[in-house]
């Protein structure tokens, strides 16, 4: 354990995950029950952060990586945050703006990837993709950004989102603090009261800091095998012409590299 203090905190946010969250509608710009929405993404959040700066981080960068990425409007964040808005089309994607720099790394809002019952909004990345795996671990988005922290030497040291999400999270790092605020019924779905969500978020992320000693970046062994099965063969027939790339079956591709920053700038270009 260490009394150091000064921690540099990057949030990753996502909707699919918030307490209350069932259904597409409720996650896209210009529909009736989105502001509603989008408001308790940042309630979350700041649940969070409120937690983060009394286990003494000093410094969040927030970033908003839903849709079009500018749901969190920024008077709604909390004051000590800053706000990464829209894509910038590069391959750190959902988490644009971390570097080697920050501290720790929490994921908020997430959810289980594509195939998961039980489990509202599942997919990952796209309805694109049916299934990414990296050296044969079939990932969630959590899995995949969390390894993008690892190549930065930055640990996930917490995530909420849906109890399969959760569940995900802790088969692959089984020393991060996951929090779930619902759970999928099928299509269904019981969620956490909002005022219960944030208390179980801002104690989560105590937790978190309260066990210092387990922090660990995410990864795995070089060399990375990238591969992407798609919801169509079209996707996989366009992915080959990247450089390096394989089909390994009519839907199926494959990408090796010892880099990981290689696999990250791949996927960015065939997703
Ligand atoms: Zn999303």
């Amino acid at each position: 354990m260490t009394d150091r203090k000064d921690y540099k905190l990057f949030i990753s946010a996502d909707i699919e995950g918030i307490t209350g969250v069932v259904s597409w509608d409720e996650t896209e710009t210009g529909k009736p029950d989105y502001p509603y929405f989008r408001k308790l993404m940042a309630q979350e959040i700041n649940a969070a952060i409120e937690a983060a700066l009394e286990c003494g981080v000093t410094e969040v960068v927030v970033r908003d990586a839903h849709g079009d990425a500018r749901n969190i409007m920024p008077n709604d964040l909390h004051a000590e945050a800053k706000l990464i808005r829209n894509w910038s089309e590069g391959p750190m994607c959902m988490m644009e703006g971390l570097d080697e720099m920050f501290d720790a790394v929490l994921f908020i809002g997430y959810h289980a990837k594509a195939g998961t019952p039980n489990a509202p909004l599942k997919h990952t990345y796209s309805g694109r993709i049916f299934d990414l795996k990296v050296n044969g671990l079939s990932l969630p988005e959590a899995g995949w950004n969390a390894l993008i922290a690892g190549h930065f030497n930055v640990p996930l040291i917490f995530a909420s989102g849906d109890r399969a999400l959760c569940e995900q999270v802790r088969e692959l790092m089984r020393d991060v603090v996951t929090v779930p605020v619902k759970q999928g019924i099928g299509r269904a779905c019981l969620s956490l009261h909002p005022d219960k969500a944030h208390q179980a978020i801002r104690e989560g992320v105590t937790r978190a800091f309260a066990q210092r000693a387990l922090w660990k970046p995410y990864r795995l062994e070089p060399p990375f095998r990238l591969e992407v099965t798609f919801s169509d063969e079209g996707l996989a027939w366009r992915a080959q012409w990247y450089p390096g790339v394989k089909l390994i079956n009519e839907r199926t591709m494959l990408f090796e590299n010892s880099d990981f920053f290689e696999i990250m700038r791949c996927f960015s270009f065939i997703i």
